[in-house]
């Protein structure tokens, strides 16, 4: 199996053309894998890996993951799927500060709806890079043994001010000769907790004056006594990202370790570390790669978890579930689907060029995958009632009550046909009855003909009003040989057609409709007429959401949490995940049937 030529699969982009590459040259051939993350040392008395490549997703647990992270796990758990190969689900978890458990709760349930799983036979490849500290530590001490490191006495602002600019190169610390024993003196001290927070700091040893300002004696190490969520008081000293980050992918044998563009300019470091980690013996070649492509942008939303954090935190949302938020969360309990998402990101592509992705474009995913697997059912969202006057009664004076038959799913005859009772009495929709119709209206007028869907051909008599002039209640007949499905059934010709439901059977119930959160399609850009930056806060939109109460087909009662319907003309809801009981679900709309937003 691992000498096997893998076929490239379809919707080809960048890199998946240098796995191919890289998997042709056999780049990866000689790695080994003992079933866990570690060492040179580790790794070489483990077995030729089995896994063809290595990814990883590598969410920071200090929020919830949004439409952004569904991109980055398609990409990485979809190379590792289509290249017999292996995606790690890595918890970057070394700055003690904002992860939380539940945080890391919401992560894994999310990867896990989008379908992937990080389990490979026996192995789980779910891990926490907190638990790295202890190689992270070893690490730092050889970079200082082999002159590639030295603490730094320089305040922020000294070292700011020696950084340099874009355009000036930046000049060599006074601490930057230290000895080795000195530097491992201060080092461990640090370690020791004999050092005030931000007072001393690990740098490496590169170049100040490099025309990469990331590469001008990075700092790697710095003092800050805080609990975290994994190893407690262990530590006051805490690794910075750059330098976390490729040790994690190294440790974890990642052969392919991709990222988002703002970390380009990190590359060379990237490589430098661990290139310095193998000469030491630490880290043995090959060594992973990093690779950039272009975020995800989406209209009339945010996808950075600071925002999120905030619209959360200050309530203009009720939590991160909310289902108008871009959270996946949200997504799945607004009705979103895992396979609407995998569409969305094959259509979108991965490039190297950041651009903004019409939030209709994932729209219209969704609809296309739930028009495919969702029934249909008929529901009343502003109804108003009709009343059938010629309907028969029974000899105590009650409503005949007929079944009709609606199909489940219109392409799909396999899927059968559902009773909807039909009553004297009928919820229909308040814009389908106008006194004085205007031009091109179809549906009931008075004096006019109009179908019952899934039922009879009646007539409008009139209606009946309140004091303000509101219609209360529409009249009308039915023409009895009319009846859908029975014979003769289209001898009358009719040019509209309603949808209803029972007064006597309807679940009437709680229906939340929900709209954009943001007005605006790019939340907070730009600037106030002062010059300030615009608060994305002024884009929200008021009506994100509206709740009604709604008069559903009775079937509905019976709709489990989470599960999606097409109602019939108005769009794709789903009953809500979280406050559905069973009998009495209550729905969210996911989407209209038609994109309401475009002029
Ligand atoms: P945010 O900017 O929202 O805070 P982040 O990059 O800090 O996001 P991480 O938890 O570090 O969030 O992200 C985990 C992975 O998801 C990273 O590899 C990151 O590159 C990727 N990712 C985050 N946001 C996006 C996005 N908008 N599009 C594509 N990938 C993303
Ligand atoms: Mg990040």
């Amino acid at each position: 199996m691992a000498s096997e030529k893998t076929p490239t699969p379809l919707g080809s982009n960048f890199i998946r053309a240098i796995v191919d590459k890289d998997l042709e040259q056999g780049v990866y051939q000689s790695r080994k894998w003992a079933g866990s993350p570690g060492d040179a040392a580790h790794q070489a008395a483990g077995q030729p890996d089995a896994a063809k490549i290595r990814t990883r997703f590598p969410p920071e647990p200090n929020g919830y993951l949004h439409i952004g992270h569904a991109k980055s796990i398609f990409l990485n758990f979809g190379l590792a799927r289509d290249y017999a190969g292996v995606c790690h689900l890595r918890f970057d978890d070394t700055n003690p500060e904002k992860e939380s458990q539940e945080y890391v709760d919401s992560i894994t349930d999310a990867v896990k709806w989008l379908g992937f799983s990080w389990e490979n036979g026996q192995e789980s490849n779910l891990y926490f890079a907190s638990n790295y500290f202890d190689f992270m530590y070893r690490a730092a001490e050889s970079l200082i043994e082999n002159g590639h490191a030295y603490v730094d006495s320089q305040t922020p602002e000294e070292m700011r001010i020696t950084r340099g600019t874009l355009t000036e190169a930046g000049k060599n610390s006074p601490w930057r000769d230290r000895t080795v024993a000195e530097n491992l003196t201060l080092f461990r001290e640090m370690r020791d907790g004999k050092h005030a927070d931000g007072s001393l700091i690990l740098r490496t040893k590169i170049d100040m004056a490099s025309p990469n300002i990331n590469l001008r004696d990075p700092a790697i190490y710095r003092v800050r006594r805080a609990h975290h969520h994994n190893t407690g008081d262990k530590w006051c000293i805490y690794p910075m990202y750059t330098f976390a980050h490729p040790i994690e992918d190294a440790l974890e044998q990642i052969t392919h370790s991709i990222c988002t563009l703002e970390f380009e300019d990190q590359r060379p470091f990237y490589d430098w570390l661990l290139e310095r980690l193998a000469e030491a013996g630490l880290l043995a070649h090959p060594l992973p790669k990093q690779y950039e492509f272009a975020r995800l942008n989406l209209t009339y939303v945010v996808l950075s978890k600071r925002k999120l954090i905030q619209l959360v935190e200050e309530k203009h949302v009720s939590g991160w579930d909310d289902p108008r938020l871009p959270t996946l969360a949200g997504a799945r309990r607004r009705g979103y689907v895992a396979e609407g998402f995998k569409l969305f990101t094959d259509r979108i592509g991965v490039s190297k060029a950041d651009s903004w992705i019409e939030y209709t474009i994932l729209e219209d995913c969704m609809r296309e995958v739930l028009n495919e697997g969702s029934e249909r059912r008929i529901a009343v969202l502003d109804p108003i009632k009709l009343v059938i006057d010629n309907y028969p009664l029974d000899s105590n004076g009650k409503s005949q009550v007929e079944d009709c038959f609606a199909p489940n799913h219109p392409l799909k005859p396999e899927l059968g046909k559902r009773v909807v009772p039909l009553t004297r009495e009928l919820w229909i929709e308040r814009e389908d009855f106008m006194e004085v119709p205007s031009k091109g209206f179809f549906r009931l007028v008075p004096d006019g003909l109009v179908r019952l869907r899934y039922g009879y051909v009646v007539k409008c008599t009139g209606c009946e009003k309140d004091a303000n002039g509101n219609v209360t209640v529409v009249h009308c007949e039915y023409l009895p040989d009319t009846k859908s499905g029975t014979p003769g059934s289209d001898s009358i010709k009719v040019k509209g057609n309603i949808h209803w439901v029972s007064v006597t059977h309807a679940y009437e119930c709680e229906v939340r409709l929900y709209d954009r959160l943001f007005k605006e399609a790019h939340p907070g850009q730009g600037h106030t007429e002062d010059g300030r930056d615009r608060d994305f806060l002024t884009d929200l939109n008021p009506n994100s959401v509206t709740v009604i109460t709604a008069q559903l087909e009775p079937s509905l009662k019976d709709a489990k949490a989470e599960d999606s319907f097409q109602f019939e003309r108005h769009g794709y809801f789903v009953a809500d995940i979280k406050d559905s009981v069973a009998g009495t679900p209550v729905f969210n709309r996911t989407v209209t049937l038609r994109d309401a937003w475009q002029k």
